[in-house]
């Protein structure tokens, strides 16, 4: 998402001209400046098992994260800060009761919806196992109201600063639109329905596209050691080289893991429709929809078998059809 800062000169909605939109916003700027939570306290000191798992879920195996003169990964500065299920001590009790009202007041003004837009941080200084921090958070600015293609509302930006031994580590800033939803454009009937979105074929990946135009599954195979990859890539992870050749695969797989998608609706689309994480014979994993049984039937660990569908009248993709006989 490319979200649009709240202190850039975007284009004002044309409603900003208006009394009430006028009064709004000086009501919301009030709110500049006042503190959410004061010289909170982090849950836990800043400790080796939370960045052991942290690295493990990232997959970031740097050497300067393990051992006696570790530094936690700076971008875990908000994960620090964060109460858990059971929230901190200090939640209901005022802490957070600006950022509440300021809510109230946006939820008033029709602006209920609300969307996460981008998050900066800044390090100024390496946590390290045993720092115990605190950390202040301010509602730091609320822009203007904006016209996005979501709807129309207000940026709000909080700004945190995390300390350790009170100096300052670092600062967390987080920014959402709290936005009256847009109406959706309504169709015309005499409009085609519209074509879904074409693949992005590259130089990496117009072998894999060729061959489902020959109606082949090909997985890519390091010419060096012989591991499978899938998506398609320029290097082998196994083991660097670059050369490469393919292999077909059977078409049979499994469902390794599914979502079923209602929303966002889409044009192209018509929900709910399942797609699958599907794990090969080969044991690469390739993600399609799933076609043959109802949405709500895909299981784990069922088995599929892909197909060419045709899409429209010049895209075919591959698909795993579900309900078939395993040979
Ligand atoms: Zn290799």
């Amino acid at each position: 998402m490319s979200p649009e800062p709240a202190d850039s000169p975007a284009v004002d909605s044309p409603a900003t001209d208006s009394p009430s939109a006028d009064s709004l916003y000086e009501a919301l700027k009030v709110f500049e400046g006042r503190t959410t939570s004061a010289a909170s306290v982090g849950k836990d000191p800043v400790n080796e098992p939370m960045i052991r798992h942290w690295c493990e879920a990232m997959g970031d195996a740097h050497p300067a994260y393990r051992g006696p003169d570790a530094v936690a990964p700076p971008t875990m500065l908000q994960a620090w800060t964060m109460g858990g299920l059971s929230g901190h001590p200090t939640d209901g009790a005022g802490r957070s009761s600006a950022y509440e009202e300021l809510s109230a007041l946006l939820d008033a003004a029709g602006c209920t919806s609300i969307v996460a837009t981008d998050c900066e941080q800044e390090y100024l200084r390496p946590l390290r196992p045993g720092d115990t921090i605190t950390f202040d958070a301010v509602i730091e600015s609320v822009s203007p109201r904006k016209t996005t293609k979501l709807g129309t509302g207000h940026f709000i930006t909080t700004r945190m600063d995390i300390r350790a031994a009170g100096e300052l580590a670092g600062t967390h800033r987080f920014r959402v639109l709290k936005y009256a939803p847009a109406p959706a454009p309504a169709r015309q009937q005499s409009e085609p329905k519209p074509r879904r979105p074409r693949p992005v074929v590259n130089r990496d990946n117009a072998g894999f596209w060729a061959g489902v135009a020959e109606h082949r599954l090909l997985v890519q195979r390091c010419a060096d050691c012989a591991t499978l990859r899938f998506p398609w890539l320029p290097g082998c992870n196994a083991c660097g080289s670059r050369a490469w050749d393919t292999v077909e695969a059977s078409g049979r797989g499994t469902v390794y893991s599914y979502v079923v998608m209602h929303h966002p609706p889409f044009p192209a689309f018509d929900p709910p429709y399942a797609v699958a994480l599907v794990e090969l014979a080969e044991g690469v994993r390739m993600i399609g929809n799933v076609i043959g049984v109802p949405y709500d039937k895909v299981r784990i660990g069922m088995p599929v078998r892909m197909e060419f569908a045709k899409v429209d009248e010049d895209l075919e993709l591959p698909m795993w059809r579900a309900g078939v006989e395993e040979d």
